[in-house]
């Protein structure tokens, strides 16, 4: 009864909300099925290829400039796709780019940034907490001046998309002189922004680009050559470059599905595109919480993410949630509990999200709180 016939009866997909692996364009996945037996006439499947393939290799330089063009980034920047998701970049970054002699800068706005501060203390190194939002449960993103920043570290990391508590950075300090790392798992592509401004950016691809396997990362050439060279091949960022992001076996379907999103996402109008789509998805649900004395986002309002929607019912009727969590399910709609180590409920309307997936979800939650307003 509460299903969108409409979009649902095809194929019996369902609305799926997850934060990652998430939902992919249609249009990308028929695109994938009408060609995964026999790959361009060449027999075989794109699982069964060779990497050395010369169809494999346009298939990953393409991806590769797709990405480069959209990110706008230039001849100074290498791209390359890597295994071992985001939080393999959580280690591999301070292993090139560590100084026992010099601190390395965290921004921590939430649960990823932590992670990120852990391994950097476990490689021995030292972290320096700039800001943290940690005591306010990062319910808003920490507040830092220019001054308060370590001139002598050796990078500064930070997340733009804070996935779990549903924040996002609308703009970063301009940083003189200053490496920058971000972590854009869970907003790359999905809005425009002077992405030059980092000297290395890293997204895994199973929240906006594709399904899980292969980690975009971005890196700036003049940083790569002052990379420790005094670890193993395979974490050294050089060694990847040399080899085209050939050093090991690729993740060739991960990167494969991948280009054919940034092909998606060109034909979309590209980041201007998405993010006017993004925006006004992101308007549709906020404002339905808004005006709403049932669900309630407690995230402060310049901060909210565009991408993950963190709300509670009440003040986090944790019942009352998780019988929302199961009937959505039941009624179509998948994924929109929220992360377990904060509770309550997210709804993730990454690029491939439909508005009328979004839509559809309002008309549900208004459904739920007619028939369930009393309990709270
Ligand atoms: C999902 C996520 C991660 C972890 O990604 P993996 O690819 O599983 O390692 C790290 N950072 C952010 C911001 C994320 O959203």
């Amino acid at each position: 009864m509460l299903r969108n016939f409409e979009v649902l009866a095809f194929n019996n997909r369902i609305f799926n909300f997850g934060a990652g692996p998430a939902t992919l364009p249609l249009s990308v996945m028929q695109e994938v099925e009408s060609e995964f037996l026999n790959y361009q006439s060449s027999g075989m499947s794109i699982v069964e290829m060779s990497h050395r393939n010369p169809l494999f290799e346009e298939i990953i330089s393409t991806a590769r400039s797709r990405a480069k063009k959209l990110l706008g980034l230039g001849q100074d920047y290498e791209l390359l796709f890597l295994q071992g998701g985001a939080r393999h970049q959580f280690a591999m970054v301070p292993t090139n780019f560590g100084n026992h002699d010099r601190v390395i800068d965290v921004i921590d706005s939430g649960v990823w940034t932590k992670f990120a501060h852990q391994e950097i203390s476990r490689l021995k190194l030292m972290p320096h907490l700039v800001a943290s939002t940690e005591s306010t449960k990062y319910q808003s993103l920490p507040k830092y001046r220019p001054e308060d920043l370590d001139p002598k570290a050796s990078y500064i990391h930070f997340c733009s998309n804070n996935t779990v508590v549903g924040t996002q950075w609308k703009e970063f300090l301009k940083l003189k002189g200053v490496r920058s790392v971000v972590d854009m798992s869970s907003d790359i592509f999905s809005r425009v922004l002077d992405f030059a401004q980092f000297d290395l950016i890293y997204a895994g691809a199973q929240k906006n680009i594709g399904p899980a396997g292969t980690t975009l990362v971005a890196i700036k050439k003049d940083w790569v050559d002052q990379g420790r060279k005094d670890i193993p091949e395979i974490f050294q960022y050089s060694a990847h470059i040399k080899h085209d992001s050939m050093y090991n076996t690729p993740c060739c379907f991960s990167i494969y599905v991948c280009g054919l999103v940034l092909k998606w996402i060109e034909d979309r109008g590209g980041l201007a595109g998405l993010e006017s789509e993004n925006t006004r998805k992101a308007k549709l649900l906020y404002s339905y919480l808004d005006q709403s004395s049932f669900y309630r986002s407690a995230v402060h309002l310049p901060d909210r993410s565009i991408m993950n929607v963190v709300f509670r019912i009440g003040d986090g009727h944790e019942a009352l949630e998780s019988k929302f969590v199961s009937e959505a399910e039941a009624a179509g709609y998948s994924g929109l509990k929220g992360h377990r180590l904060v509770g309550g409920l997210r709804a993730s309307i990454y690029n491939a999200q439909s508005y009328e997936a979004v839509k559809s979800l309002t008309e549900f939650m208004d459904n739920f709180y007619e028939r369930h307003k009393l309990e709270l």
